[in-house]
């Protein structure tokens, strides 16, 4: 089957566009939803939109052959982060924290990339997350390869120790919250949980030192709780850490 041009949504050329994974593949098969035939059964919350199982992921027209070559560097370089690598060398291991160091510049890029595609995306399961202006600024990063600094776009990765035969076996858009007046973007992927602020300002520096450090130092939080109840927490501690500045 041949496809009409359209227009790619990272480098805006008018291409043949690949049927590109919205959420990277090496969650599903880590996930081990796919059945033998490597296809995926879509979980929803609502059950009118329970679709018959799909092959290979959520997919949607939105890349080049280029630009989608972009992005699996950088997915196959975060597969080997969080699933298990020799290569990446884990300093802490505690109860409550992993820490590893790695390639800031492709790691940092890879997030960039999952909030940039769960933003565009014009399926049901991800249309709570809103980038507004920010989807623009997200797509030129992407396009130029430049990570920003620590703060820009900052997120914390937190892996909930508890319920983990359910959250490790789910890919759900969780939608926006607020924290420390910022707006967030929620996602469950394959065990872990993505807090991503949209904004380079009013980060307290609490928050700022959870993030992927430029220096390549990178924190995954291990709680015991609900994601959820983490982030209220979280929400909470910094209001009453500095009230004035939600006047
Ligand atoms: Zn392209």
């Amino acid at each position: 089957m041949t496809l009409k041009n359209a227009e790619c949504q990272l480098c805006h050329k008018s291409e043949n566009l690949c049927n590109s994974h919205i959420i990277p593949e090496f969650f599903y098969e880590q996930m081990k939803l796919y059945d033998n035939k490597h296809r995926f059964n879509v979980l929803s919350t609502e059950p009118a939109r329970h679709r018959p199982t799909e092959q290979k992921g959520i997919r949607e027209r939105l890349l080049c052959k280029q630009c989608e070559g972009k992005l699996s560097a950088w997915e196959n370089y975060a597969r080997r982060v969080l699933y298990g690598d020799e290569s990446i060398r884990i300093t802490t291991n505690k109860p409550k924290v992993i820490e590893c160091t790695i390639d800031y510049k492709i790691f940092k890029l890879f997030q960039l990339s999952l909030l940039w595609r769960v933003g565009i995306s014009n399926q049901d399961g991800f249309s709570s997350v809103k980038l507004g202006e920010h989807g623009d600024g997200l797509r030129r990063m992407l396009f130029d390869e430049t990570p920003g600094s620590t703060e820009s776009y900052g997120c914390i990765i937190l892996y909930s120790t508890v319920n983990t035969e359910i959250t490790s076996n789910m890919i759900h858009c969780m939608g926006m919250s607020k924290v420390d007046s910022v707006e967030c973007a929620r996602l469950l992927l394959g065990g872990f949980f993505w807090l991503f602020f949209l904004s380079e300002s009013a980060i307290d520096p609490r928050q700022k030192e959870l993030f992927l450090q430029d220096s390549g130092h990178l924190r995954i939080l291990k709680i015991n709780q609900d994601p959820n109840d983490y982030i209220k927490k979280l929400a909470f501690d910094l209001y009453h850490s500095n009230p004035k500045k939600f006047e």
